[in-house]
């Protein structure tokens, strides 16, 4: 398995990326799963063409539906790493040359579209703010 430099940074902190569960989607023997390997209870889709129009893509991404809360996996993440190596080859480039960036602020969390009800022990987990200096 090999990532692509912006995912590492992404995982590093420095890049808000969101979900794009599509760009990596998942076929076993019960058919196409949604909206990836990582959730189970979705649903199958019966046909590639089914999935992608019949998959509500916009329910799924951290923030936006709570079994996604504080997921940073490749299937959902890599996609849009790679997106943002086409958009913006430069920074594609120089993170490739220099590595993730370990010091200084994170990018900004997203935005969290549904009411939480308590902190998680994912959640206590992800309160990094005080894991990484500031430069
Ligand atoms: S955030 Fe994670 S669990 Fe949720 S759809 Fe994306 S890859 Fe799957």
């Amino acid at each position: 398995m090999t990532d692509s430099s912006l995912f590492l940074d992404f995982l590093a902190g420095n890049q808000p990326y969101e979900c794009t569960p599509w760009s990596t989607p998942t076929r076993n023997v019960f058919g196409w799963q949604k909206p990836c390997y990582l959730l189970v209870n979705e649903g199958y889709a019966p046909s590639f063409k089914a999935l992608m129009e019949d998959t509500d893509w916009e329910n799924y991404g951290t923030g936006k539906n709570p079994k996604c809360d504080n997921c940073m996996a490749h299937c959902g993440y890599e996609g849009s790493a790679v997106d943002d190596v086409f958009a913006h080859p430069i920074k594609a480039m120089l993170v490739s040359l220099r590595g993730p960036r370990t010091e200084g602020p994170f990018a900004p969390d997203p935005e969290v579209k549904y009411a939480r009800t308590g902190r998680t022990p994912l959640t206590v987990l992800s309160d990094s703010s005080s894991l990484r200096k500031s430069s």
